[in-house]
């Protein structure tokens, strides 16, 4: 393989190689924290991680960073775990951070036995106010000099639930005047006396992020912890602590960083989306307007297509949005190969044939995917009385109007060619129906001449007596500005765009979708790709709208 190809994670890991290390003795983890559900930035890390795993045949964790009881729920859990999974993707073991908390407390042990941590008792405006600034050191807690038994004395309690939230705090030993502020004595526990989704209300004491990161990774032996880059600052942290711990006949992880994935016209912190779904702007986190994992695929996106998404958009040093239309762009060329083509009718209006007989109705053959071979036809009915969209329709054609108009032909699609003839209005002057003429001669694939012949347009359409009835829900941006969140002066809620849902009642659809499966992907013809939604009921189908044909949004 050539090294063009390589990200720049792949090419550390190929020095690596190159340098020694054993290819047996790599393995990644996802870690996770189950507070919200995963979106399409986590999706990088995903297809990142296990992508790795996959090309060098490694195995790779998935962790649980689990250490924050007061935001962190099973339900989390349980949807990360089935996300992760219909990506397609498999972990080598499911951890928790929370599985470690003895070792870690072991641990904080041995650093207070060894004068490397100390407990603190100030506040954390206090402890705040004598941090210092990058450029001046800080000022050391009044505690920093506690005798070994006064720190294992009070760990202990700490430990035991003697003392209050807050009021106490293990802080590792380092620097008060190290220009990486994350050196100057950072907090290795506080109190949270909550319980925990897995470890109930056995600790109190629950380690800070980064004291159980790293010493989760070393005790899964994960040799390269691939984190965003907002951790760049805390890798030397990082290596402290394994330094502390680290024992030279075991591997030692290495941390290294890579941009965050954002997307362009949404929000993608956790807890953003939070606040959309508590502030019920949206259905829920698998609302199909957001951008988690759990709502694209509610709104029809596939595995594929968020992989290949993954894959195009790729990994960057340096933090940068992507277009949402390259999403799109994924979903709808995934889309285009596999969907099944039918024909829904969104905005009905009803057209008679006075020329078929009545009572009269035949079964037409309809492709199921030219894009796919042997992918087979499936059978709809055509009748005298049909559905076709009112904006295929305008009694007087205009010069760029190739759709339906009195005295002119389409075909109707896999059918016949029309003409239409008159139109029955109510007293307002709506229209109430479109009477035409039909060529009996003309049905698509029947070889004659009448069915070559050539017309300007081509419309969808669904027999009324044979149509189903379902609600169809289109999505628009959630959003209306490309970086709701990046506004000093307002809040990314200012940016809600008030109009991102359209419900339709009732859309007329072909027969055939009445057995519909979530599984099975749709293309309505001339509307764009369709899936069903999970809301639906036997007798009451709905269906979302993923995407549009075109990229309507494109200048
Ligand atoms: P958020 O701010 O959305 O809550 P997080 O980083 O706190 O994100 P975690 O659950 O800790 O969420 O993330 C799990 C893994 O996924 C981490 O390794 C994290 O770096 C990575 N990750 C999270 N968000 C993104 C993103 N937007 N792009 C790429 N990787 C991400
Ligand atoms: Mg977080
Ligand atoms: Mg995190």
């Amino acid at each position: 393989e050539s090294t063009e190809s390589l990200n720049f994670i792949e090419h550390i890991i190929e020095e690596d190689l190159a340098n020694g290390f054993a290819k047996d003795n790599l393995r990644f983890r996802f870690p996770p924290e189950p507070n919200g559900y995963l979106h399409i930035g986590h999706a990088a890390s995903i297809c990142l991680n296990f992508g790795l795993g996959e090309k060098y045949n490694a195995p790779v964790n998935l962790r649980f960073d689990d250490t924050n009881p007061a935001k962190e729920e099973q339900e989390y859990v349980d949807a990360i775990k089935r996300d992760i999974a219909w990506l397609g993707f498999k972990w080598a073991k499911e951890c928790y951070s929370s599985d470690y908390f003895q070792q870690l407390y072991d641990w904080a042990i041995q650093l207070i036995k060894e004068g490397k941590a100390y407990v603190d008792q100030q506040s954390s405006e206090q402890i705040a106010a004598q941090k210092g600034t990058p450029t001046s050191p800080g000022s050391p807690s009044p505690y920093r000099d506690r005798s070994v038994e006064e720190n294992l004395d009070l760990f202990e309690k700490m430990k035991n639930g003697e003392f209050e939230a807050g009021s106490y705090l293990l802080r590792a030993k380092i620097d008060m005047a190290s220009p990486n502020m994350h050196m100057r004595d950072p907090i290795l526990y506080r109190i949270i006396n909550k319980a925990h989704h897995r470890t109930g209300t056995e600790w109190c004491i629950y380690p800070m992020y980064d004291w159980a990161h790293g010493q989760s990774d070393y005790v899964e032996q994960v040799s390269h912890s691939l984190c965003t880059l907002e951790f760049k600052a805390h890798r030397e942290l990082y290596d402290w602590y394994l330094d502390q711990i680290y024992d030279s006949k075991l591997l030692r992880p290495k941390q290294r960083e890579f941009a965050r994935r954002n997307l362009s016209f949404t929000v993608m912190s956790k807890r953003k989306l939070l606040e959309l779904v508590q502030k019920k702007i949206v259905a829920g986190w698998d609302d199909p307007r957001m951008p988690t994992i759990s709502g694209l695929r509610r709104r029809g996106y596939t595995p594929d297509s968020i992989r290949k998404f993954s894959d195009v958009a790729g990994i960057s040093k340096r933090d940068n949005v992507t277009e949402v239309s390259l999403l799109e762009f994924c979903i709808r060329e995934d889309l285009n190969k596999t969907a099944t083509r039918v024909m829904g009718v969104l905005n009905p209006v009803k057209l008679i044939i006075t020329n078929y007989p009545e009572g009269k109705s035949e079964i037409l053959e309809m492709e199921n995917n030219p894009e796919l071979p042997n992918s087979g036809t499936h059978e709809v009915p055509f009748s005298r009385e049909l559905y076709i969209e009112r904006e295929d329709f305008k009694e007087e054609a205009g010069k760029k109007f190739f759709r339906l108009s009195l005295g002119n032909e389409v075909r109707l699609k896999s059918a016949y060619i029309i003409k239409a003839e008159s139109v029955k209005k109510d007293e307002n002057g709506n229209i109430l129906e479109i009477h035409c003429t039909y060529d009996a001669d003309s049905r698509s694939g029947s070889g004659t001449e009448a069915s070559q012949r050539k017309v300007k347009g081509t419309l969808h359409w669904v027999s009324i007596a044979h149509a189903i009835k379902a609600e169809v829900r289109e999505y628009d941006r959630l959003f209306l500005d490309e970086a709701p969140d990046s506004h000093e002066d307002k809040n990314f809620l200012d940016f809600v765009n008030p109009d991102s849902l359209k419900i339709i009642k009732e859309a007329y659809l072909e027969p055939y979708l009445a057995n519909a499966s979530m599984d099975e992907k749709f293309q309505f013809q001339r509307l764009g790709y369709f899936s069903l939604d999970p809301d639906s009921k036997s007798d009451a189908l709905v269906f979302n709208k993923t995407v549009g044909l075109k990229d309507t949004w494109a200048k």
